[in-house]
């Protein structure tokens, strides 16, 4: 049986997320899950997505979205910014706890995307997170590109 993988696009609907200049968050994870998505589809790999287009879903309502589907991984995607420019820039990931194959998962999301040229701003323990408190999938995690203030594309 394939491997099934919820891929969350970060925020929607009456969410926008991070915003500047009118580009929104929500817009820029619905396309990156999208394109991550069809990515991983292509490789054999079973997909579902908690959004296909621009609505929203609350954390917990994602969460349960992931569960119910019996997957493997959560990953949830996600942009930030930062009120000073080019305060911050690559890529974080955080997980409810730095153990097990979601800690390996999260190093190895981070090397590989550190090796496209994004710095690594570490693996981030964040039990706090909804997303990720509430998943029972062995493998939750949360990626986020933190961006400067202008929302550089991927
Ligand atoms: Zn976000």
């Amino acid at each position: 049986m394939a491997v099934k993988i919820v891929i969350d696009a970060g925020h929607g609907g009456y969410d926008a997320g991070a915003t500047y200049n009118g580009r929104r968050e929500k817009d820029d994870t619905l396309a990156l899950a999208l394109a991550v998505g069809e990515i991983l589809e292509a490789q054999g790999y079973d997909v579902v997505y908690t959004r296909t287009d621009d609505v929203y879903d609350s954390p917990v309502q994602k969460a349960r979205i992931g569960n119910e589907s019996g997957a493997d991984f959560f990953v949830s995607i996600h942009r930030n910014s930062s009120p000073t420019p080019n305060q911050y820039n690559g890529v974080q990931t955080l997980i409810y706890n730095n153990a097990g194959l979601k800690a390996t998962m999260a190093e190895n999301v981070n090397k590989e995307l550190e090796q496209v040229g994004y710095r690594n701003i570490n693996v981030v323990e964040r039990p706090d997170l909804a997303v990720l408190r509430r998943t029972r999938m062995p493998l939750a995690a949360e990626f986020r590109r933190i961006a400067p203030r202008t929302l550089q594309s991927w």
